[in-house]
């Protein structure tokens, strides 16, 4: 599973962290993950828990993952519309030429720890 390496990878960021700030317990872990990042985010979560237990820095810290919606550009009549999922087409002038902006990131955004 994809996400199982990415939770990896931000433990290990996390561990370097907490050593950097001599700290010893992860609180709160608040990430943006964009919707066409192609993170399947309840799976994200699910692997977080399990691999968060495995340490005592991270164990029972609280995930919070954000989602923020995508802007598609209508290459056509330059008309954008903002969602969460691909449209078909633009509304404007039915065009099928899409060009999403932002929304591919995963930004870790805040840590709290103690
Ligand atoms: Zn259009």
């Amino acid at each position: 599973m994809h996400e199982m390496s990415l939770v990896q990878a931000l433990l290990t960021q996390l561990t370097s962290l907490a050593a950097e700030h001599d700290k010893k317990k992860v609180i709160t872990v608040t990430l943006t993950i964009g919707p066409l990042s192609g993170v399947v985010i309840d799976s994200f979560q699910f692997g977080f828990d399990i691999l968060s237990a495995e340490s005592n820095l991270t164990k029972g810290a609280r995930l919070i993952i954000t989602s923020p919606t995508v802007s598609y550009h209508c290459v056509r009549c330059g008309s954008i519309q903002t969602a969460a999922m691909r449209p078909d087409h633009c509304p404007e002038c039915s065009e099928t030429l899409l060009i999403a902006e932002g929304g591919d990131a995963i930004i870790l955004n805040q840590v709290e720890m103690e």
